[in-house]
């Protein structure tokens, strides 16, 4: 199976193309986006489990948000993840960001 590596961040901007699907080793942003956006904030990674096969990894979906590491905290109630990338359950960041317009 053929992997594709691009930036889960600046990578996932590109426009065009069909949906670039990854796998969750493949998450680690570039340098760049890690130092602009991790270092003041958590990746949230939008993953779907595969239902007929659990012990997949799960894929993810394309979707990606930076949360402050405040917002992260009081929106998760959980500390900030080490490598500050957390995964999220389809839908979530969604939910996010419509929370987030108001
Ligand atoms: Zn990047």
């Amino acid at each position: 199976m053929s992997k594709v590596r691009v930036c889960v961040i600046c990578g996932g901007k590109r426009a065009g193309g069909p949906s670039r699907r990854s796998f969750v080793d493949d998450i680690e942003p570039c340098s760049k986006c890690r130092k602009k956006y991790l270092s003041k904030g958590v990746l949230l990674v939008e993953a779907k489990e595969d239902r007929a096969h659990p012990e997949d990894t799960p894929t993810m979906t394309g979707s990606v948000l930076v949360l402050k590491n405040d917002a992260f905290k009081q929106l998760f109630e959980m500390p900030i993840p080490p490598r500050k990338i957390a995964f999220v359950e389809v839908g979530i960041i969604e939910m996010i960001a419509n929370e987030l317009k108001k």
